[in-house]
């Protein structure tokens, strides 16, 4: 929400550095910045294919391997004299909210950079089991072409889940779902002496499995987390509603999208919702309601 009034001011003029440096930032973003991401995702997707290509297809062998790696990281680690555990990442490739400050002091960084495979893909039980620097986009390119997805997939691609684990998930799915670590069924942890756990809802680490999502890596590190997949369908309907009012409004006209819009196909409560907030009395509610076959569509919309 922008702060009352934004909507009627005009656009700053630059008066310090730092503001110009904001209002011109596509001169560095335009030519600099999106040719080395690009770059740097080609870099990434390139490392990944090498490394299939020479170490094989995943397997729960490997994956056991990949952990070990981690098991006797953390076994070196003496308590008195190493910092706390904190997992490696530069905080520039986070997409955390939390400030990453404490990666500045003296931390014990343990490397999960290693763990990127997606274990297996149970077309059965609509289960898949990853390692935690997979990320959306891997997921989604994995299941997709088999008719499914993740039951609630965080749109940005570089989110990875460990991180939609540890620190949170969400997405237009998630009045049916909830948030991501809602639809996980098992955590993988390597816990501060280096053991290896299994966490479940119903086994002796079910205490663990309730406290990891949104733990920010306190309990454990996560090495591996099974979660649930749903059929999806080719075609989709969306139907956008505008809201003019106060935040109230938009919060009612909000809620109200949940239920199942009049005279809809099969009476279902919609997919997807989302909203847009582009000013404090403006707002955009899409429904979305997926469909198999075009014809089904084509019907509804007739
Ligand atoms: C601009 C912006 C847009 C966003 N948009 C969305 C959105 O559209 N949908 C959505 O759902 N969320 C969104 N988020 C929130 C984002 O999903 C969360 O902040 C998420 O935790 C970041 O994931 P990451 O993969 O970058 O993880 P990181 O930032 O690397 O990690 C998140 C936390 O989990 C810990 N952690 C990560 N991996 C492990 C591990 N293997 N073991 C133990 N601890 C671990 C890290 O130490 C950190 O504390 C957005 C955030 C920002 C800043």
């Amino acid at each position: 929400m922008g702060m009352p009034g934004c909507g009627r001011q005009r656009a700053k003029r630059p008066n310090s550095f730092a503001d110009f440096l904001v209002q011109f930032r596509w001169v560095l973003i335009v030519p600099i910045v999106l040719p080395l991401s690009f770059l740097f995702y080609q870099y990434i997707q390139w490392r990944a294919t090498i490394r299939r290509l020479i170490h094989g297809p995943p397997s729960e062998e490997k994956h056991r391997q990949a952990i070990k790696k981690v098991q006797d990281r953390i076994k070196r680690r003496h308590p008195k004299l190493d910092g706390m555990i904190c997992t490696a990442r530069r905080p520039w490739l986070e997409v955390s909210m939390r400030h990453s400050e404490h990666k500045r002091s003296h931390r014990f960084e343990v490397d999960l950079s290693h763990l990127t495979d997606i274990v297996w893909v149970d077309r059965e039980r609509m289960l898949i089991k990853c390692e935690p620097m997979v990320c959306m986009s891997e997921v989604s390119a994995a299941v997709l072409p088999l008719g499914m997805a993740p039951q609630v997939l965080p749109e940005l691609d570089d989110l990875t889940v460990g991180g939609v684990i540890n620190g949170y998930g969400i997405e237009g799915s998630s009045h049916l779902f909830g948030l991501f670590s809602d639809t996980c069924v098992a955590y993988e942890l390597v816990l501060v002496d280096g053991s290896l756990v299994r966490a479940t809802a119903d086994n002796e680490y079910s205490d663990l499995f309730h406290a990891v999502p949104w733990s920010h890596g306190s309990i454990g590190l996560l090495v591996g987390a099974e979660f649930r997949l749903t059929p999806v369908k080719e075609y989709m309907k969306v139907t956008y509603s505008p809201v003019t009012g106060n935040l109230d409004d938009i919060a009612n006209h909000y809620l109200e999208s949940f239920r199942p819009p009049q005279n809809d196909y099969e009476e279902k409560v919609p997919d997807f919702v989302e909203t847009m907030i582009f000013n404090e009395t403006n707002a955009d509610h899409n429904r979305q309601v997926c469909f198999k076959r075009r014809g089904d569509l084509q019907r509804e919309c007739d």
